[in-house]
């Protein structure tokens, strides 16, 4: 991927990942002249395109999300369809290749985008210097000086290292190596149940290990609305993850191929052996050595890069984007800001609405949210009403064979103007966008109670949701409010 460089780019763009190469295709579809630096290398050395999103993230997790819930499926689900599986066996190895063939179709993919729109791609490191200069740095070593008039800085995050429990080969991982053990580890220990531990235990759960989540607060799944938080820790019980709350790990040990990891909860210290532990407490921008001192480009105390609404850093010309500056590390968060901000260079007009970014737990059953959870309104003390539907009482979610869970739509009492739609159940990560569209457009409950929804649809869950905030959903034996 390496070209000639030239020295006079309207845009350089730090970082290929959801963020960036997006920004990058954006700024070349607007007439600019865009140069594209990353410096990931596929396992067999190759340029990698596609950041962690799509090398070690979103798709190479949902890729064995399926495959794992395929076999679950297979082993436990298909008996009460009348479907008898006789013998059933896991194939790690396809698995692993099917998931890594979804990664290399992708990435190869963005080579073709970047070709198509003339966006160059840069193989090395990108250090912003003054005057929107950026260092680029080959794999060979050898350094060029780039000038641009604009610099996007997209160097995204990394996995967070804890001294309690430092990475060794495949018995202590971080999300990287959860996504490739070569074999199901017997009893799987998961530090942290946020949202990747709660996926990655999921995988290996599914796939027949024994899987414990220590997780240090007390709270579950805090930043969700909390009766979905409250629902999908049941549901995780039952479905036999071991998820302990308030536990906080202190140190691991290996030795003879097992892991002793050492954790504190309020009744004292505990000990658990392990085959493997997954490390997932989270993760830091990469920022270190992205510009040089001299630079001057503001960071905060987390090490994320300063920037305002527009994702404008404190350098006239240089912006920063995705998981590297303020608010959630989501793929689709950096997307859409590497848009806005190539809009912006082009003279036009970007925008991001951070009042609507969906977020999506991709475990099963799925969770999903937008907008304000019920604890966030009532803090900030304002009036809603509350409307509320089972995925029991839908007729296609008992065609799935999945009752599981439900809908919350929350509307401004007044206004009744929606503020927050909730949901945990069964593809509710393609069902929550009906919730950030209808927020995006300003609706009201009774403007999504007013919808024809298809019969037999999950989305009617929805319709009925938006129906109970009048008090007047059909489907549900309680008395009417009007
Ligand atoms: P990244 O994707 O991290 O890309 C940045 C790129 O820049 C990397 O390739 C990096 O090597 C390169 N780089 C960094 N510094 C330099 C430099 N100085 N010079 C050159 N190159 C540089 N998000 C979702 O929305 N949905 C999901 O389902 C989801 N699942 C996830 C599952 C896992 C296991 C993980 C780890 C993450 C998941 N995420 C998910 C989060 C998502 O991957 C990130 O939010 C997203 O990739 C951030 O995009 P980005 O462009 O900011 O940075
Ligand atoms: P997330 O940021 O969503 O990936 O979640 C990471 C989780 O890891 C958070 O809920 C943290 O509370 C948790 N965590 C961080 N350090 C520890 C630790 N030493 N022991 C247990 N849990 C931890």
């Amino acid at each position: 991927m390496l070209s000639e460089p030239n020295f006079d780019w309207d845009v350089v763009v730090i970082g290929a990942g959801p963020g960036g190469y997006v920004a990058a295709i954006r700024c070349a579809q607007l007439g600019l002249k865009t140069l594209c630096i990353d410096d990931r290398l596929s396992a067999d050395g190759k340029p990698a395109l596609g950041g962690t999103c799509l090398n070690v993230g979103c798709i190479p997790s949902k890729a064995l999300l399926q495959s794992s819930e395929n076999y679950e499926a297979a082993s436990m689900h298909f008996a009460a369809h009348g479907v008898l599986v006789k013998s059933l066996e896991l194939d790690l190895p396809v698995m692993m290749q099917r998931k890594q063939k979804i990664v290399s179709n992708f990435t190869q993919g963005i080579v073709g985008l970047f070709k198509a729109n003339g966006v160059t791609g840069f193989c090395g490191r990108g250090q912003l210097l003054p005057e929107n200069k950026v260092l680029f740095t080959d794999r060979e070593g050898k350094q060029q000086t780039l000038v641009s008039k604009h610099v996007i800085l997209a160097p995204g995050s990394s996995s967070v290292a804890i001294a309690a429990a430092p990475l060794q080969g495949e018995m202590i991982v971080d999300s990287t190596g959860a996504l490739s053990f070569s074999s199901v580890p017997k009893r799987l220990g998961v530090i942290g149940a946020g949202v990747i531990g709660l996926e990655l235990g999921s995988v290996w759960r599914r796939l027949g290990a024994e899987v414990v989540l220590l997780e240090a607060q007390e709270n579950f799944l805090p930043t969700m609305d909390e009766q979905v938080a409250k629902e999908s820790l049941k549901l995780y019980k039952q479905q036999g993850l071991h998820i302990r709350l308030g536990a906080r790990v202190m140190g691991c040990e290996v030795k003879d191929n097992l892991v002793t990891t050492h954790y504190q909860d309020k009744e004292g210290e505990h000990q658990e052996v392990f085959d493997a532990l997954i490390v997932s407490v989270g993760r830091r921008p990469n920022t270190k050595g992205l510009a040089a001192d001299n630079a001057r480009l503001l960071l905060d105390e987390w090490g994320l890069v300063h920037v305002n609404e527009q994702c404008k850093t404190n350098v006239p010309g240089v912006f920063a984007i995705g998981d590297a500056v303020r608010g959630p590390m989501l793929a689709h968060k950096a997307s859409e800001e590497g848009m806005m901000v190539a809009e912006i260079i082009a003279g036009k007009h970007g925008h991001v609405n951070y009042a609507t970014v969906p977020s999506v737990i991709y475990t099963h059953p799925e969770i999903a949210s937008v907008g304000k959870t019920e604890q966030a309104l009532r803090s900030e003390g304002v009036q809603y009403r509350v409307g509320f539907f089972p995925f029991a009482a839908n007729g296609r979610a008992q065609a799935y064979g999945e009752p599981s869970g439900f809908i919350k739509v929350l509307a401004e009492k007044n206004t009744d103007r929606i503020l927050g739609v909730h949901m945990i159940g069964a593809h509710c990560s393609d069902l929550i966008m009906q919730g950030v569209m209808a927020m995006e457009m300003g609706m009201s409950s009774e403007d999504v109670a007013l919808m024809m929804f298809a019969h037999p649809t999950l989305s009617e869950a929805l319709h009925e949701a938006a129906l109970d905030v009048q008090g007047r959903a059909i489907h549900m034996a309680k008395p009417a409010r009007i």
